[in-house]
């Protein structure tokens, strides 16, 4: 019988507990663990209300290792599904290997102190994770996660040669707050702010955060401003496609917004540096995170669709050839199935495939690997079945900016 074990009560873990319930013949002994339990205790709840089954709860500090690796033996499970935060990947890899279990992710690793999204430190545990024969899946959400296995897709049906990538990330929601994040806002507003890298003919170019705005039209939503933005799949998907010639990353933000930031990073608002108030220390950004709204209760409110895809230009039987991979998801459908909206839905529905098939050994391997190193082919299957369809069309044209 699979045992697996999810850490992280957040926005992405209830989607991803109320995802695995409906594949009970693969996740059949489910724990939630946390830094406080109510929160998993709140999601065990709402799933036993819908669904009837009953999940396990427990409290831990995902940054002790020992405790982590002693909760982790106690339960025998044979897999560690992460949505904590970033800041735990490292202790989570190494509380899985002491226990000699497999691991899973929605994002690369990032110090606390500086805002830097590179995979350099969880690469390092290539040798590890191979030498004790387990398997680390790393970034196995929406973006990373369905937009590398669009690529792979891409690459294995759709083009002989893939020379451009362009990641399109559309949220065509409205949440009815002046300004809100869709998933944790320290985090968010960390990725946001930071300098853009772009790949280009072998090498990374920077320019600074939000100075490259294009419109564009996308499909069920319609025309947004989208910003060049830098996204860890770039790195990963460049060295393991090193054909790519361009690839970036665009996010779609509204005027409110962009407005909004630029006063909270005008003021300071958005600094990761400790500073002296009333006699303690405070990161700004994380004070900034307790007055925000919670990206959790946005469901309840949230209208409209997202639209996350790749345009990718190659060749095709020696002609140019344009395709466009997506997914088209709606906040209102995701909050009545598992009372969540979109961003929430479109990470957690991924890192529960990505669950399923390492459990199933569908996806097995020993060491790290990134997404597109694996069989699209299963996890494009799934990505049907359990509510992330995605359409691929032919473009007339490449992207023209
Ligand atoms: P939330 O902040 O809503 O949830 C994070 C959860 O982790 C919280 O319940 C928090 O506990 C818990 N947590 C934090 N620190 C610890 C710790 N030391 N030990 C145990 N639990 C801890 O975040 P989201 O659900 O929005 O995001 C989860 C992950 O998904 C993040 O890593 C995020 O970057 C990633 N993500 C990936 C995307 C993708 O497409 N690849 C898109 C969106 C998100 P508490 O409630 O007590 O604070």
């Amino acid at each position: 019988m699979n045992k697996v074990l999810v850490i992280g009560a957040g926005g992405v873990g209830s989607v991803v507990i109320h995802k695995m319930v409906q594949l009970s013949d693969i996740f059949a002994d489910i724990t939630l663990a946390s830094r406080r339990i109510f929160k998993c205790d709140e999601i065990a709840a709402s799933v036993k209300e819908r669904t009837g089954v009953t999940i396990k709860t427990a409290e831990v500090d995902a940054d002790d290792v020992e405790a982590l690796s002693a909760l982790i033996d106690k339960l025998g499970v044979s897999l560690v599904v992460n949505v904590a935060l970033p800041y735990q990947d490292l202790n989570i890899m190494d509380a899985c290997l002491k226990s000699g279990v497999n691991y899973l992710d929605t994002a690369n690793y990032e110090p606390r102190d500086v805002a830097k999204f590179e995979y350099s430190w969880q690469w390092a545990y290539q040798q590890r994770f191979e030498e004790a024969g387990l398997m680390a899946l790393l970034g196995s959400g929406f973006d990373p996660g369905v937009t590398n296995i669009y690529t792979a897709y891409a690459k294995k049906h759709l083009l002989d040669r893939i020379d451009t990538l362009d990641i399109l990330d559309c949220n065509g929601g409205d949440h009815g707050q002046h300004f809100a994040t869709n998933f944790n806002p320290e985090i968010n507003i960390r990725e946001v702010t930071a300098p853009v890298h772009h790949w280009e003919k072998g090498e990374w170019v920077t320019t600074p955060a939000m100075s490259n705005k294009q419109p564009f039209d996308f499909p069920a939503v319609g025309e947004k401003n989208m910003y060049q933005m830098y996204h860890e799949e770039l790195e990963s998907l460049v060295k393991h496609l090193p054909e790519i010639k361009r690839a970036r990353f665009w996010m779609t933000f509204g005027d409110a917004y962009i407005k909004h930031l630029e006063v909270l990073q005008n003021v300071g608002m958005t600094r990761i540096d400790p500073v002296m108030y009333e006699g303690k220390e405070i990161i700004p950004l994380q004070f900034l995170k307790a007055v925000l709204p919670n990206p959790g209760d946005l469901g309840k409110t949230t209208k409209g669709k997202t639209c996350i895809g790749n345009i990718m230009t190659g060749e095709k039987d020696g002609k140019e050839k344009t395709v466009y991979v997506y997914n088209i998801c709606d906040h209102e459908e995701c909050f009545a199935e598992v009372g969540s909206q979109a961003v929430s839905y479109t990470t957690g529905v991924p890192a529960m495939i990505g669950a399923a098939l390492m459990l199933s050994g569908q996806w097995s391997g020993k060491g790290v690997f990134n997404m597109e190193q694996l069989d699209p082919d299963p996890f494009m299957d799934m990505l049907n079945k359990h509510g992330l369809p995605w359409e691929a069309h032919e473009l007339d044209k490449p992207l023209d900016f």
